[in-house]
């Protein structure tokens, strides 16, 4: 399973490279206002966890849009490369980046409710509110 195109992406000019641990089956759309500002519609991608290496590193530029999140984008092309949970060094990645799409299905929204009115996906999902995604993903009181 090494050679495989499900697991590596590039951005547009090839300067950024990854390649993934495994190969992801599951996109999400992200309708929350800053993706939507970031990347002029809802973000589609992938949740990689740990599992990633990035080539061409000197390419990458990280823009800190939140206290727990960066998101990357490569300062050649500017293609939005991914978002990283900073403290977790947790990795989500943009779904147009792999080279192989086929086999990707897209499973669900979250920050539905921030989604504008001029466009709506015909996909059935599974559809989480702002309030309802964090109180899906929001750590525990005693993990703090
Ligand atoms: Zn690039
Ligand atoms: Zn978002």
């Amino acid at each position: 399973m090494s050679d495989d195109s499900r697991t590596t992406g590039k951005c547009l000019c090839g300067a950024v490279k990854i390649t993934l641990a495994s190969r992801p089956k599951e996109v999400g759309a992200c309708h929350c206002n800053m993706c939507r500002r970031w990347a002029s519609g809802p973000s589609m991608a992938f949740d990689a966890g740990k599992d990633i290496k990035v080539e061409g590193k000197a390419h990458v530029t990280a823009y800190r849009s939140s206290e727990w999140g960066e998101r990357a984008f490569c300062k050649t092309c500017g293609s939005n490369l991914y978002f990283r949970l900073v403290e977790a060094d947790s990795y989500v990645v943009c779904a147009g980046l792999l080279d192989d799409q086929d086999s990707l299905a897209f499973t669900s929204q979250i920050f539905i409710d921030s989604k504008p009115d001029f466009y709506d996906f015909a996909n059935n999902t599974k559809n989480l509110t702002a309030a309802e995604f964090i109180a899906m993903y929001a750590p525990p009181a005693d993990k703090a």
